[in-house]
This record gives C-alpha cells, structure tokens and sequence, in this order.
C-alpha cells in the first residue's frame, strides 16, 4: 500500500545533499505533536536553485533549511529577509506564509544557545575562525554581538574574509578589533581563545587538518561546525593536546528548534529532537564504516 502523502510539506535544500540529519530531527518534532507533516531532502543544484525556490508555494513546501552551498544565494531570491539574515548575507531557514517567502537566520543564534549550554563565554575574548561561507558569517555577526577583544578570518579564498571583515567593521564599530588574516598562521592562535572551525573540512575522511596540530595549545577552545564524523580529526587532535573541545550537533539542534519554532509558532520538542539527532548521527556512521 501506498503512504498517503502529508498534507504539510517541509524540508532542506542543498547541493549535495544526501547526508542530512535534520529529516530525523523534524519528523521526530512533528510525530511528537501528532503532525501531518514531513520533512524531505531536496537536492538542487546552483543553477536550478531559483526556479526551486520560486516554486515552494506551488509544490506545497511550507518551509525549507537552506545548507551548503546555497545560504548566501537564497538570501537575494525570497521577497523578504529578516533584518539579522540580511546583516548577515546568509539564509538558512525559509518560511512559506500566504505563498509569500521569507528568509531568516537560525546559525547563528543556534551557535550562541549551544556555547551558552557549553559555558562558553565570548566578551572581551579572542576568537579565530576558519573559513568565510554563510555559516562563518553568521557565527562572526552573532559572536560580535558580545563584543570581544578580537574576531581574526582565515579563508582560502581571502576576498570572502576581507568582506566578511569590512561588513563586521560596518557593523560593530568600536570595542572588537576584526581582522583577516592572510595565512593560518597569522590567525596567531598562541594568543586565541577560541577557535571556531566553520569550512566544511572534516566532513571526508581524507581531508586535510584545518589548522596544523602544532598550533593548538591547552587554553584554547576548539567548536568544529562539523558534526558528521562526531569527533573529526581537529576534535581528536584538540582533546589530545588538552582542549577543551566541541562538534557542531549542539548548534544543529539549536538552529533546527530555531527553524521549528518559525515554521510553527510552537515551542520545538527539544527531548524528542535531540534523542531522533543522535541515533541518526550513530546510524549514518555505523553505515560509513560499513562502507569502509
Ligand atoms: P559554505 O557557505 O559553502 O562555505 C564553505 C566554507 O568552507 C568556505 O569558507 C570555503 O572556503 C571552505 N572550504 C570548503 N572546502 C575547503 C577546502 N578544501 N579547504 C579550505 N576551505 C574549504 O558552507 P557553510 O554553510 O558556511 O558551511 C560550512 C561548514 O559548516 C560545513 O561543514 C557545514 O556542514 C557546517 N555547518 C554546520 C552547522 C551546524 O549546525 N553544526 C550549521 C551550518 C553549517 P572558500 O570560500 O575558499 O571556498
């Protein structure tokens, strides 16, 4: 027998896409309510990424996470854009609404939930961060918020950090100093506080370190954004070379009750979203090393 499709569609828009667990984080937030609803995944390329986004009314989606590589591009494609999301150039949560779509941005306060839960404080503090795509534009906007002494960008491409740097100058005048920094090494880690892993390497097993082990150091604490192995080789490195250190699930389940809260107007089954979250995050790793 066929299923009977849910009358309230909602799901995640990426390129590629395949590995995400905000499905079993939302479907779990929905059967905790008894909703009819569904959350799919919706690879999409960059090319046909307007055409999905202007047919959401007509294909019934109420609301979408936007993830890599299309955050910054869906922000120009919507007809409206929350003032923080448009601070900050990125989009990750999008809500149909009279077939009207709007944009928001739930990185960088689910960011900012997971630190606080992690009693990680950011004011007067030195913070590095890698990489300058839309999740690191969240982060940095968020994090200036509770002004630090420092917030330095390493990017391999460094336009992006330069105008990643420009906009937090324009943005925050005053007490943070904001730099890019040409090379890791002048991230000047021996003096950082915090450092922040916001590139998407980590992701393959084969990727490289972000940053070289010689530049960690016990005072220093290391948030991977990646959460998918649960302990990259940073995390690995960091905790050996005695940091304190996180992945990035704490953020994904910040950002997704964030996104749910938006979509529905009810407070998110934090207990229900969390358990359905890591069981997917155990099973997507049972099955890579069957594949190994
Ligand atoms: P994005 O906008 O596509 O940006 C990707 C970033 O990674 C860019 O800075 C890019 O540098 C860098 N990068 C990619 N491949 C690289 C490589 N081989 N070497 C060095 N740098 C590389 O993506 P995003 O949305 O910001 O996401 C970035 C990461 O954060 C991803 O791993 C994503 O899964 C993770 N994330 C996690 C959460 C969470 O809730 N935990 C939320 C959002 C994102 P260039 O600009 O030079 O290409």
């Amino acid at each position: 027998m066929e299923n009977t499709p849910a009358s309230a569609l909602y799901g995640v828009v990426g390129y590629p896409a395949g590995h995400s667990l905000s499905p079993a984080m939302h479907n779990a937030a929905f059967r905790a309510f008894s909703m009819d609803a569904e959350y799919r995944v919706f690879e999409v390329a960059p090319h046909d990424l307007e055409t999905f986004i202007q047919s959401l009314p007509s294909r019934g989606i109420l609301g979408l996470n936007v993830t890599i590589p299309h955050k910054e591009k869906a922000a120009a494609l919507l007809d409206y854009v929350s003032p923080e999301a448009r601070r900050v150039g990125a989009v990750n949560t999008v809500k149909v609404h009279s077939g009207r779509r709007e944009g928001f941005n739930t990185d960088g306060p689910g960011f900012l939930a997971h630190l606080r839960e992690l009693g990680v404080e950011l004011g007067a503090k030195t913070i590095a961060v890698l990489g300058a795509g839309g999740a690191s534009r969240a982060i940095c906007f968020y994090c200036a918020q509770s002004a630090p002494k420092e917030i330095a960008v390493y990017n391999r491409d460094s336009a992006k950090s330069h105008r990643l740097v420009e906009a937090l100058n324009e943005n925050f005048p005053g007490t943070t100093a904001f730099r890019a920094a040409e090379t890791v090494e002048k991230l000047d880690l021996a003096e950082a506080d915090i450092l922040i892993n916001a590139t998407s390497l980590g992701m393959k097993e084969d990727d490289e370190m972000p940053v070289e082990p010689r530049y960690l150091h016990p005072g220093l604490f290391v948030y991977d954004l990646v959460y998918n192995p649960a302990r990259t080789k940073l995390i690995e490195l960091s905790l050996k070379k005695g940091c304190r250190a996180s992945n990035g699930l704490g953020m994904l389940l910040h950002q997704g009750m964030l996104s749910f809260e938006i979509w529905t107007g009810r407070k998110p089954p934090r207990k229900e979203m969390e358990t359905a979250l890591l069981e997917a995050q155990e099973e997507l790793w049972r099955s890579s090393k069957k594949h190994t």
